[in-house]
């Protein structure tokens, strides 16, 4: 199967990368050297992680081209100590592109749906026209905000980060992006291990029947349903293993299997929690 998406704007952008949230900022570089070693090339952090100078220090050790990598980091929220927050993204996007050691990124997200983001849309539009980033999209936008978004402005996103894995599916989501334009990418496609997913006994048993593991199984799901998936792992081993689902493929019976696991439910929180809104909005980084 094809290992590259098509954005909205014609750019590719592998099906399969690396996420490094909660990688401690000391552990990650090696990490993602690792993960370089490993194969992949396409790498997801944010500012908010804390460790953009680390990834930015394993891309320059490894001596990929630039050209083969895909380099993804995200914008927090600002909250304009100048006065406008336009004017702080544009300095924001600085910073991380200095931590980074990069000259151009590949796709820039506005991390979290909150605050003035319509300001920090404006801005990015700015930094993808003036051939800064090759994509601009957003994370954790909810299918209304997304469309409000799109609807009021000149460039529709090209992503959407959002927690998606076997316990939270986002089907009738992802039919309403695919709609839009706007590509669908998975973040915490394990749910981070809760819900006791790796031994999930569906999941399990699907995992049997094709000698693969659990976590395999799910990146296969995902993959097949056109969604981009950035696992995360700090074990060389397990990071082989994540990149390993291209020669097998889920059946039509396995995949209603797996379409019975979903609760239609964040395993983590929700964006439209206030309390949730309050203490991500408290947040200063940048
Ligand atoms: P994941 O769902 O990727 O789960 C990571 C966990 O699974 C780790 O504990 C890891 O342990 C374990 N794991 C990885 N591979 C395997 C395997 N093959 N077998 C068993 N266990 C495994 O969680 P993340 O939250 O990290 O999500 C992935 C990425 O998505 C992030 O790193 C980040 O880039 C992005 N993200 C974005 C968010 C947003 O708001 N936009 C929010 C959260 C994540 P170990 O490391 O010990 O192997």
């Amino acid at each position: 199967m094809d290992q590259n998406v098509t954005l909205n704007n014609g750019i590719t952008m592998p099906v399969l990368g690396f996420g490094v949230f909660q990688i401690p900022d000391d552990q990650t570089q090696a990490a993602v050297e690792a993960a370089l070693q490993a194969g992949y090339r396409h790498l997801d952090t944010a500012s908010a992680y804390g460790n953009e100078e680390a990834v930015g220090a394993a891309i320059a050790a490894s001596g990929i081209a630039r050209d083969d990598l895909f380099v993804t980091t995200k914008l927090w929220i600002q909250h304009a100590p100048t006065g406008s927050v336009e004017d702080d993204t544009m300095r924001a996007f600085d910073a991380s592109l200095r931590r980074l050691g990069l000259d151009q990124l590949d796709l820039y997200l506005i991390h979290q749906p909150l605050g003035d983001y319509y300001s920090e849309w404006r801005a990015m539009q700015r930094l993808y026209a003036d051939g800064r980033t090759r994509a601009i999209g957003v994370s954790n936008f909810h299918p209304d905000r997304l469309v409000d978004l799109i609807e009021h402005n000149e460039i529709t996103p090209a992503v959407n980060q959002i927690e998606t894995h076997p316990f939270h599916q986002r089907l009738t989501d992802q039919e309403l992006m695919r709609e839009r334009g706007v590509q669908l990418e998975s973040w915490g496609p394990f749910a981070e291990g809760r819900n006791n997913l790796f031994t999930d006994p569906v999941l399990t048993a699907i995992a049997e029947a094709h000698g693969k593991s659990v976590a395999q199984v799910v990146l296969r799901w995902l993959v097949q349903r056109d969604v981009v998936v950035i696992p995360k792992s700090v074990r060389p081993e397990r990071m082989a293993q994540n990149l390993d689902i291209f020669d097998f493929a889920l059946t039509d019976a396995q995949l209603q299997q797996i379409a019975t696991l979903d609760t239609g439910e964040s395993q983590f929180f929700d964006h439209r929690d206030p309390a949730m809104v309050s203490a991500l909005g408290g947040r200063r980084i940048d």
